[in-house]
C-alpha cells in the first residue's frame, strides 16, 4: 500500500473515531476521485439519525450514483475504516465505484465485539412465477 493510500485510510479511521464520539457506531469512509482529491467524507449516523442504512459506505455509494458520471465513478477509490458489510457490499456492486480499500477486515471487527450479530430473516419463495414475471418480462432486453 502506498503512503498516500495509508493517509486516506488513516483519515477513514479518524472519521470512525468522530462517528463514535458523536454517539454512533465507529465507522468512517471517504471517496477519492481519479485525480487523488477527496470528493466526500461520511461517518456512520445510524443511531443519531435513526436509520439502519446510514453506514458511511452506503451513503457514499448512493452519493456517487447520484452525482458522478459512470466513467468518473469507475476511477474513484473508497477508503473505509472497516470492510463493508453485506448491505453496503450490495450497494457498492451497483454504484460503479472503482475500488474499495479497507482497514479492519470483517473478521478482525468480529474479534473486537461480542459474539452474535444479526439473525438471518427467514425467506419464503419463490412463488406465483406466472404473475410475478409479468412486470419484469422484457424490462432488461
Ligand atoms: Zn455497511
Amino acid at each position: 500500500m502506498t503512503p498516500e493510500a495509508e493517509g486516506f485510510l488513516r483519515r477513514a479511521i479518524a472519521l470512525a473515531a468522530e462517528a463514535r464520539s458523536g454517539g454512533n457506531p465507529p465507522f468512517g469512509s471517504l471517496l477519492v476521485g481519479p485525480d487523488g482529491a477527496v470528493l466526500i467524507e461520511e461517518r456512520n449516523t445510524t443511531l443519531t439519525e435513526g436509520n439502519i442504512s446510514f453506514h458511511p459506505e452506503l451513503k457514499l455509494a448512493v452519493w456517487a450514483a447520484q452525482h458522478l458520471a459512470p466513467e468518473v465513478a469507475a476511477g474513484t477509490t473508497m477508503y473505509t475504516s472497516c470492510q463493508p458489510c453485506g448491505m453496503c457490499s450490495g450497494a457498492l456492486a451497483r454504484s460503479g465505484l472503482g475500488k474499495v480499500v479497507f482497514a479492519l477486515s470483517g473478521e478482525q471487527l468480529d474479534g473486537l465485539k461480542p459474539a452474535g450479530g444479526f439473525p438471518e430473516v427467514p425467506l419464503e419463495g419463490p412463488a406465483l412465477y406466472d404473475e410475478a414475471r409479468v412486470p419484469v418480462d422484457g424490462y432488461y432486453s
